[in-house]
């Protein structure tokens, strides 16, 4: 049987969490287990999330153990039903899931998922007991036309069921021309919209907004992860490419783990400190 981590919306812990997408066979649970264990060895004062195809969910979280969680990427609004090729919050309850990703950009593009439809699927999440990490943001063009805080809260607005509480959920912005592409905006256009994001957020829900989880996402790395999560409102990360490979994914982890004060780091693990600077893709390699 699978023990299920749960996921802590607060104390705020930041939260990192691996986005697998169509990637992995059996054979790459071994990335799962190695992820695991260095968990459970390094102890990082963060919460791990490994979303991994559906085909993996089970074994994934046998392997997961009570120290990181599993995920979906996606679910259907309904309980069960005739939806060929779908799977129910529900399903992935089951399987070992105590997360699901919503509305990903390759969701809403590839496949015509609306704010309405995100909203549904969200609704099918809380009534399950799944944490909904809602993924928002802008593309290439919205941002050179200066949208890019519209679009977020227009986003969040349409995306956020009616009655969805702060513990339920987790945002994750993220800039669509930084998906896989090596690029990523300014620090200081990071911590712009995270902040507006907040704002969006405490609009919504009061002061029980600061304490909604607001993730980063797009070519996060373990070179720049540092830099990312040191901004204001960023709370942890959403990781597509660097989070199939264990020896990339725990690097992320430990240097997010080097960053927080008071953390009991043992002594191989140290990191140089690193500059707060902007994440500019021109000024990097
Ligand atoms: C993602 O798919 O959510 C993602 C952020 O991908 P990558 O880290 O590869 O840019």
């Amino acid at each position: 049987m699978s023990v299920q981590y749960k996921l802590r919306a607060e104390p705020m812990r930041p939260l990192i969490a691996g986005n697998w997408k169509m990637h992995g066979l059996i054979a790459q649970l071994a990335e799962i287990k190695s992820i695991a264990a260095a968990v459970v060895a390094g102890n990082p004062p963060a919460d791990i999330l490994i979303c991994p195809p559906a085909t993996l969910i089970v074994r994934a979280a046998e392997l997961a153990g009570h120290r990181i969680a599993i995920g979906g990427q996606d679910c259907h609004p309904e309980t069960a039903g005739a939806f060929t090729g779908d799977l129910s919050a529900e399903m992935l309850k089951d399987a070992g899931a105590s997360a699901v990703i919503l509305g990903h950009s390759e969701r809403r593009q590839g496949h015509g998922e609306t704010d309405a439809m995100v909203a549904a699927k969200a609704n099918a999440a809380r009534r399950t007991g799944l944490l909904s990490i809602i993924c928002i943001g802008e593309t290439q063009s919205q941002r050179a036309a200066g949208r890019t805080l519209q679009v977020c809260r227009d986003q969040i607005a349409g995306s956020l069921p009616i009655g969805m509480t702060p513990a339920e959920l987790v945002i994750a912005h993220e800039p669509l021309w930084a998906i896989g592409s090596g690029h990523m905006p300014t620090a200081a256009e990071i911590a712009d919209v995270h902040g507006h994001i907040r704002m969006t957020l405490v609009t919504r829900f009061g002061s029980e907004g600061r304490a909604i989880r607001i993730l980063y996402g797009g070519s996060v790395t373990a070179t720049n992860a540092l830099r990312v999560l040191a901004l204001p409102d960023v709370d942890g990360a959403l990781i597509g490419g660097a989070s199939l490979k264990a020896i990339d994914f725990d690097a992320i982890i430990r240097t997010v783990a080097a960053s927080a004060p008071g953390w009991d780091q043992p002594a191989d693990r140290a990191e140089p400190p690193v500059e707060v600077h902007d994440l500019d893709s021109s000024k990097r390699k």
